[in-house]
């Protein structure tokens, strides 16, 4: 257990459960104060942040800043300009049966003690940004960072109680056996971002106490690319998408499906792309990040042999670096198909028109987003209309999440559950329902 948090598990729940109760948590005027303190933390001390995500990940500092540090700013902001709006409670009709002189309404009761778990690929925003909504619910927040990306594990463990109630917030550095011990604990929700295995431990965990659990996962998220699309404006896009924090991003394209002479077009426009955003040598550039661990770094190697590497392809272990790579001619049933890549490799696929790309996707799990590059109206309503995904982009991969008035999350194998802007609200809160009819 780390020294910043020498309660065990069940006395640091306890400890919050006691704030809770006393009602401290739940005035709008508690929530904005936490929000405030950790949007002034995050302006503050941002580049303390941002020196821990360089160590962790590689990532450079406009990137920690663009989609960690101000992306969690931005989501503060969306949910201090519109909380008591949200809050506000909602009326109901009521049935005439029950008189004219009654009324009903839904109006959002905090839970208790929530935890939030967080993976190691954003270690900050996917931390921070379930805080906020778990905090604007009115919640106490237990929050375990991911020991995967431990230097960003330390800097929030040292930051956030310096800016937060720590009565009603607690950090829990650790991995497994204090992720274990925590999960034993009873919680009023559950928050759980990262991989399906680890998913499948957090439900059964949350089963025993019959605490309602968010999961955040992953999975292969297709990009279908018409033949009707301008090749390049599409390269540029899916390469910006792919190999943003070297492809460690759950919704970044997975894979792409195409007519062969569109995978033929893409291939030189892919290899234009990548040296626009990080030049003839991506190695050398700052803008281009690492992979986290040697483990990870051996898998991704592994999966290149999947196909004929058309762009990059060059590994360095000791670096933990591997080029920006896309594969041609792979076949679906090989190893990079075969699992979430999560990582800077990008096979193209080809099938033969749009019912295969439908069915090709529509055979396997339900991704977690699924991007479409075409300039058809019929084409995009149908793959809306007829395949499942938690989130659907079109013409532009990733941006749907920095929406904050869309609902993230996934569906099926990808996920259950959302979250951002007022839908972490909806999570974070019960949603009670009241009637009030007059004595007299
Ligand atoms: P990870 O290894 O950091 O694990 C996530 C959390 O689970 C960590 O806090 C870790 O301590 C905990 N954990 C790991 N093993 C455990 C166990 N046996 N018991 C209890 N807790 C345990 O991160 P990861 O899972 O490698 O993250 C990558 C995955 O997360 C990918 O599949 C990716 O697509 C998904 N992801 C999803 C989202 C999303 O928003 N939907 C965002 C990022 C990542």
């Amino acid at each position: 257990m780390n020294p910043t948090t020498p309660e065990q598990p069940a006395d640091v729940v306890a400890r919050l459960r006691a704030t809770f109760r006393t009602g401290r948590t739940k005035p709008v005027a508690w929530r904005t104060e936490q929000l405030r303190g950790l949007r002034a933390m995050l302006t503050e001390k941002g580049s303390e942040l941002a020196e821990a995500l360089h160590a962790d990940l590689g990532k450079s500092a406009t990137e920690a800043r663009r989609t960690e540090i101000d992306f969690t700013v931005r989501e503060i902001d969306h949910t201090l300009d519109h909380l008591a709006d949200w809050l506000r409670p909602e009326p109901a009709p009521v049935p005439a049966h029950l008189g004219s002189d009654a009324t009903a309404w839904t109006q959002y009761d905090p839970l208790g003690v929530v935890l939030v778990i967080a993976p190691w690929n954003y270690p900050a925003q996917l931390l921070l940004a379930p805080l906020v909504g778990a905090l604007a619910a009115g919640n106490a927040v237990v929050v375990k960072p991911s020991e995967l990306a431990p230097a960003t594990s330390a800097a929030l463990a040292r930051l956030l109680p310096g800016c937060l109630d720590t009565d009603a917030f607690a950090v829990v550095e650790g991995g497994i056996p204090e992720t274990t011990a925590l999960l034993a604990e009873r919680f009023d929700h559950i928050f759980y971002t990262g991989n399906g295995a680890v998913g499948r431990i957090v439900l059964r965990a949350a089963a025993e106490h019959l605490t309602p659990v968010t999961l955040e996962l992953g999975g292969k998220s297709p990009a279908f690319v018409d033949s009707d699309a301008d090749v390049q404006v599409v390269a540029d896009r899916l390469a910006r998408g792919k190999f943003l924090n070297a492809g460690q991003t759950c919704v970044a394209p997975d894979y792409v499906l195409t007519d062969p002479e569109t995978a033929a077009a893409l291939e030189p426009a892919l290899a234009r792309a990548v040296e626009g955003l990080f030049g003839t040598e991506p190695k050398e550039s700052g803008e281009y990040g690492r992979i986290v661990n040697e483990r990870h770094f051996d898998r991704l190697s592994g999966l290149l042999g999947s196909g004929r590497v058309a762009v990059g392809g060059d590994t360095d272990r000791a670096a933990k670096y591997i080029a920006p790579t896309v594969l041609a001619d792979v076949d679906p049933s090989s190893p990079v198909m075969g699992e979430e890549i999560f990582g800077p490799i990008l096979p193209i696929v080809t099938v033969p028109g749009l019912d295969d790309a439908i069915g090709f996707i529509n055979d396997r799990d339900k991704p977690l987003a699924l991007y479409v590059f075409s300039e058809s109206e019929g084409t995009r309503d149908r793959i809306a209309a007829e395949t499942s995904s938690g989130g659907l982009g079109h013409g532009l991969p990733l941006a749907h999440l920095t929406v904050s008035d869309l609902p993230f999350g996934g569906v099926g194998e990808s996920g259950m559950g959302n979250y951002h802007g007022r839908y972490s609200l909806e999570t974070f809160s019960h949603r009670k329902a009241v009637l009030r009819k007059p004595l007299g």
